[in-house]
């Protein structure tokens, strides 16, 4: 069965069971703190389960692209040494929301398995959670045990410690004990050998956990106790491409479609032949599984870059690409060609691949060309630490610096060393690499406590986009420990009219105003799943009050200002750039607004400026906004609206209209865009391959910037006294500059001559020696001419002479050529031990050497010992 029918079948089955059939969210997470990644299928439910909102339809079925590289769940050290891991797999569930439970979950997993996709049911094992003793004293699950006992003889039912059979999504959350199906894909012969139920959960690579029913019951508190939950919910996830493998009749998940042509690719790019070598097959891998996860990231609009997610995804990228250099010998980029393949092959199902091909492609190369020239550099340096160090160990810390400097990977250097006849000092490296993970982990830690439920209200109502101010109740608040922070308090309110942070818009500042008019500062606001979480600094004295919020009624329009001109420029980039510019990030204060977009080349002066001027003239026709707080999601996109990759829409969306310009959009605009007043563009640049960043300002930033540079032209034209033609004045203020240039230098050209005639009168004879010294009013560029031109006339000269060039002193020495060797007078030694007198120091060759120094009232007594050097 083609892996692209499993996935249709599995969505098919449980529509037909009532399940609403949901997009996969996006892999990268926003509004979730506790989580960079999608891990599990269940991450996007979160706050149905916890009740914080309802869901539209109570069953729930997908696909969910996941990526288990961070955090709890992290696989990607097991990714290419085994079969059946990847760092970004895709998750099939099936959910109930307070609907079904442990009954129809079972059963109809079951059914699935045995009689859709007719999996042996000799070759499948149940498992249930045995109950732990420790502090949370959980009983085992006999419901579940019962309900398999109906289905599967006893002996295929295992039962499960703590470990494998209670799932929690993180360190707090929804969790609860988990029924696993396992397969045993094994010969016969090598399962008459041993038993496949000894063989469940001990890593075997033929007796693999597809699937985990798991039975939601409880809430992970900060404190580490668990809650019962209001409501018991079903959250079940299989691994799409381990079900691939178990179909398909293959012994791994690189044999089975998903793989095949990604594999068949790297073969031919790499000339080597997978299923050979243990070595090349890890590599080869790493390699296909790698080019997944950070082309799906890519897509999801997380670039690679220095920090959190960002950096998550590059360290994926570097260890694909050093698997590629140390084992297939790659060395140049290839990973992006494989992003052809790769869309052809999913871009079906995940079109945003196919739609963002070129982007993805440029991006990867780019990546992996900086990488492999710090390869490059690293070896260059491990060269020099093993010719210096021959034969003996590198040093511990060497290592580390290679490594975090250079991004030089640890088993290379060691594999290097090796092959020189060298060890490195792996404990030292340990030791170096703990010691800055210890570092960046308390920088970094959070303590979040649980909240204090006041309220039982949880509808939070957003009432922003018409009010700034409102009566308000405190729902639930909570205490947030950071290093970063220090002490902050999160606040949700039964309605707000607080703009959380999101889509690229900052959240609002303002504050709370209790009844005897005590006033709490909200420093910002936040959204975390779907609640709207209000930042402060303290904790109002009667948490029980009413209080009226208030918005910062300023901030707000001008951060509406920047929002939609932003919308505006988009605009603008598409028309005049083209419809390939497709939107890479957003950033929009009340200070600035900043874009990032795909564009291949720098945006041209004239084209900023008509891009600026197509959003001013839109700014001129005062249009209306047309706003449309829900429109059905298919309708908008028909109309030509914009959406984001990256972002969740839900099916009625909020379209945002001005003119010709359509975004879906939950930010806060402005009525009309005269409110704007003017953009103006204040910088373009490059953030990463094949993406610009545009700068800009409107509204009152546009005021001042107008103001301070008429302001600062206004005193252009004062000094240069001159109101009508500034211009004209610089440029002959130029012109006369250049013209007393040439003539100072003619000035002391002929000075010089002059000095030169008195100085051959001052020359004195000193045996064979013509000796001169003088305190000269020229610089250094002068005397060294000088003392060229002086030698040239001159037989036998031996001269100092010292300059006073604006409070440095500069001593200057010259010696005939023959007397360097005869006389052994050395003009680098002399000026060296002359320059203690000016506090300096200096040298240069044995017939021309200077010093320069601090103090130029010794250059006196620095001329007066010059004689001593004649002997
Ligand atoms: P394992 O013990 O094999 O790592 P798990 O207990 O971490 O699995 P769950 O968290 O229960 O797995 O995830 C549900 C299903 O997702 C698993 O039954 C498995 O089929 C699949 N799965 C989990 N991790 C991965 C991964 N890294 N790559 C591919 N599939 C995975
Ligand atoms: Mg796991």
């Amino acid at each position: 069965m083609k892996s692209q029918d499993v996935r249709a079948q599995f969505l098919q089955f449980f529509q037909d069971k009532q399940h609403a059939i949901v997009p996969s969210a996006p892999m990268v997470m926003k509004n979730d703190p506790t989580l960079m990644f999608t891990n599990a299928g269940m991450n996007q439910f979160k706050e149905y389960f916890l009740g914080n909102s309802k869901p539209k339809s109570n069953r729930a079925a997908d696909t969910q692209k996941c990526l288990r590289v961070s955090g709890k769940h992290n696989d990607l050290e097991e990714v290419g040494m085994d079969t059946y891991h990847h760092t970004m797999f895709e998750m099939l569930g099936n959910w109930s929301f307070g609907d079904y439970f442990k009954k129809e979950a079972i059963q109809w997993a079951w059914e699935l398995l045995t009689e859709v996709y007719k999996v042996d049911k000799d070759s499948l094992y149940v498992s249930v959670f045995e109950g732990s003793a420790d502090a949370d004293n959980l009983k085992m699950d006999a419901e579940a045990f019962d309900l398999w006992k109906a289905i599967v003889p006893e002996d295929r039912i295992i039962m499960g410690n703590k470990k494998d059979n209670f799932w929690e999504m993180g360190d707090q959350g929804p969790c609860g004990p988990c029924s696993e199906i396992h397969v045993d894909i094994r010969s016969d012969e090598e399962k008459a050998k041993v038993p496949g139920k000894d063989l469940v959960n001990q890593d075997h690579p033929l007796v693999v956990e597809i699937w985990n029913l798991v039975f939601m019951q409880y809430n992970r508190k900060a404190n580490g106790s668990l809650e019962e939950l209001p409501a018991k919910h079903i959250d079940t996830g299989m691994g799409f491409e381990r079900l691939c493998m178990v179909l398909q009749g293959v012994k791994s998940n690189y044999d089975t479609d998903v793989f095949t042509p990604l594999i068949r690719e790297i073969e031919t790019i790499t000339e080597t032949k997978y299923d050979l070598d243990e070595k090349t097959d890890i590599a080869i891998r790493v390699i296909a599984d790698h080019v997944r996860a950070v082309a799906f990231s890519i897509a999801d609009g997380q670039l690679p870059s220095n920090t959190g997610a960002g950096y998550v995804i590059r360290r994926i990228l570097r260890r694909a690409i050093r698997y590629g250099f140390t084992f297939l010998d790659t060395k140049e980029a290839f990973i992006y060609k494989l992003v052809n393949t790769l869309s052809n092959q999913m871009g079906k199902a995940f079109p945003e691949l196919k739609s963002q091909k070129n982007l993805i492609e440029n991006v990867i190369r780019e990546e992996e060309q900086s990488f492999l020239r710090t390869l490059d550099q690293g070896l260059g340096l491990l060269d020099t630490v093993i010719k210096v160090n021959k034969g003996k160990e590198i040093d511990g810390d060497k290592a580390f610096e290679l490594y975090d400097t250079y991004g030089f990977p640890i088993d290379l250097t060691e594999l290097i060393a090796r092959e020189n006849g060298m060890t490195v000092d792996m404990k030292g490296f340990t030791e170096a690499l703990e010691k800055q993970r210890q570092r960046s982990r308390s920088a970094s830690e959070v303590q979040t406590d649980d909240w204090q439920e006041l309220l039982d209200d949880t509808n939070q109502e957003f009432i922003g986009y018409d009010y700034l101010k409102a009566d308000v109740r405190i729902a639930r608040y909570r205490k947030v420990e950071s290093k970063k922070s220090g002490t902050q308090y999160q606040l949700v309110f039964n309605l707000t009219p607080f703009y959380p942070e999101g889509g690229g818009q900052v959240g609002d500042k303002g504050y709370l105003e209790s009844s005897n008019g005590d006033v709490t500062y909200i420093v910002d606001t936040k959204k975390e799943n779907n609640l709207v979480i209000h930042i402060t600094e303290s904790l109002p004295t009667n948490v029980n009050d009413s209080f009226k919020a208030v918005v910062d009624e300023h901030q707000r329009q001008r951060t509406a200002s920047n929002h939609t001109a932003t919308h505006l420029m988009h605009q603008a980039l598409r028309t005049i750039l083209g419809e390939h510019v497709e939107q890479k990030g957003s950033m929009v204060h009340s200070g600035y607004l900043r874009f990032d977009f795909s564009h291949f080349s720098k945006v041209t002066t004239d084209e900023l400026k008509q891009i600026e001027d197509f959003v001013n003239a839109r700014i001129n026709d005062s249009i209306s906004l047309e706003e449309n707080r829900a429109m059905p999601y298919q309708e908008a996109i028909e109309k030509g609206a914009i959406a984001l990759f990256g972002e969740k829409y839900g099916d009625v969306v909020r379209a945002i209209r001005f003119g010709e310009s359509m975004e879906l959009c939950g930010g806060t605009h402005v009525q009309n865009t005269n409110e704007i007043w003017h953009f103006i563009i204040t910088s373009e640049s490059s953030v990463a391959a094949g993406i610009r960043r545009i700068e800009a300002i409107t509204k009152d930033a546009a005021k001042e910037y107008f103001a301070t540079e008429t302001a600062k032209f206004n005193e252009v034209k004062a000094t240069l006294k001159n109101n009508k033609e500034p211009l004209k004045a610089v440029v002959s203020l130029q012109e006369e500059n250049a013209n007393l240039k040439k003539q100072i230098e003619q000035l002391l050209k002929d000075k010089a001559k002059n000095v030169k005639g008195e100085l051959k009168n001052e020359v004195e004879q000193i045996g064979d020696i013509n000796f001169v010294s003088k305190k000269l009013n020229l610089d250094a560029g002068g005397i060294k001419d000088l003392c060229f031109e002086l030698g040239n006339e001159i037989d036998n000269l031996f001269a100092v002479f010292g300059s006073d060039a604006g409070g440095k002193a500069i001593l200057s020495c010259y010696v005939s050529k023959n007397l360097v060797e005869e006389k052994s007078l050395n003009a680098g030694q002399i000026v060296r031990e002359l320059g203690k007198y000016i506090q300096g120091g200096g040298g240069g060759q044995p017939f021309f050497a200077t010093a320069g120094g601090k103090n130029p009232e010794g250059i006196d007594e620095a001329l007066s010992k010059a004689k001593d050097f004649i002997k």
